[in-house]
């Protein structure tokens, strides 16, 4: 029986917050704290959380951060003027804006109205330009995390096939992107792809990123592939909990515990074919705060014409 090695995100992300502290102690030592400024719109539970814990990452890592709670009811243009100021200010070095942003306000405008030396998150088109050219950008924290686990664990990319179903400017596509500038054969499948499967069990690298508890079943895996499962899908039904995790004593607890247990776009029982896998939760999720951590002081630097490049692998060419 062949045993599959576990990506273990969590550990990886605490590798790359050290990294980054101590880069900001450094630019501490020369007079310049990074600054993250996030932007939070009304009182949406799940936002409030994510938003917690990157405002609370930041003060663990030394980084200055400014949080701004307008009320549901701010427009488009209140929220043009916020982002102006934040894109003025000497001490911002990035801009989160918390999304979704409610239905009456125009989240594409808002996020073309951040500087792209501050967007953070990586969504401006410039960016988007910037990353698929090879320049240095600011690439978005997902994906860019899929990247570093791949490096670090000194997994090989350059001629590999890596098959991405997903095709979201957020994920997806950005995550075809930096395969491709790694040097891999990248094939990018998506709801309309004919043949799925037959692509998948093609896949040296198969990246799953669309937001459908287990659709990757253990058929449609190469074996020895090393699957990176991008999927957060909280599921709450026991039959289903059963179906995919049976004779699992951790879930169940969990599910009796909290009524929901979390299942990534990959079928559990497709690790075993594996030869290297990112577990849901604890893969993939873990990375995306420490990656927002990562482009701020990237975007403090390259706002001050330092040399922003860490070595990271998506920064390579
Ligand atoms: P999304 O915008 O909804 O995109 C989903 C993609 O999957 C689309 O391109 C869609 O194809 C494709 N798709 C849907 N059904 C399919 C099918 N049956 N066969 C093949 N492709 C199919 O989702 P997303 O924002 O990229 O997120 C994807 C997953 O990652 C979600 O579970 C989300 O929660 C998770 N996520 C995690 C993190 C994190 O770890 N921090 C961050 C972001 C997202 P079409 O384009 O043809 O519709």
């Amino acid at each position: 029986m062949t045993t599959s090695r576990i990506l273990d995100g969590i550990a990886i992300a605490s590798q790359i917050k050290a990294e980054v502290a101590a880069e900001v102690a450094g630019l501490k030592a020369s007079g310049i704290t990074p600054g993250l400024a996030v932007i939070l719109v009304g009182e949406v539970p799940a936002s409030q959380i994510y938003v917690r814990s990157k405002v609370k990452t930041c003060g663990e890592l030394g980084i200055f951060s400014e949080l701004l709670t307008p009320p549901e009811s701010i427009t488009t243009d209140e929220m043009l003027d916020l982002v102006d100021d934040l894109n003025d200010r000497d001490d911002i070095d990035g801009i989160l804006i918390q999304l979704p942003l409610p239905r009456h306000v125009d989240t594409k405008r808002l996020l073309e109205a951040v500087d792209p030396d501050k967007d953070v998150d990586g969504f401006h088109p410039v960016n988007v330009g910037r990353l698929q050219s090879g320049q240095p950008a600011l690439a978005p924290c997902t994906p860019a995390g899929i990247m570093e686990i791949l490096h670090r664990s000194h997994l090989p990319m350059a001629g590999q096939n890596a098959v991405v179903i997903g095709r979201s400017d957020i994920v997806g596509k950005p995550a075809a992107m930096m395969l491709l500038n790694a040097s891999a054969t990248v094939t990018v499948c998506h709801s309309k792809t004919a043949d799925l499967p037959g692509i998948t069990r093609n896949a040296d690298i198969l990246v799953a990123a669309i937001g459908r508890p287990g659709y990757v079943s253990p058929d449609m895996v190469k074996p020895g592939a090393t699957l990176i499962d991008v999927g957060i899908n909280r599921i709450t039904d026991a039959a289903e909990v059963e179906r995919f995790f049976p004779n699992d004593p951790d879930r169940a607890a969990t599910f009796a515990k909290r009524g929901s247990v979390v299942v990534g776009d990959i079928h559990p029982a497709a690790f075993a074919h594996a030869g290297a896998y990112t577990p849901v939760p604890g893969g993939v999720g873990a990375l995306t705060i420490a990656m927002l951590m990562h482009n701020t002081i990237k975007a403090a630097k390259l706002r001050r014409g330092l040399d922003s490049s860490r070595g990271l692998v998506m920064e390579k060419k």
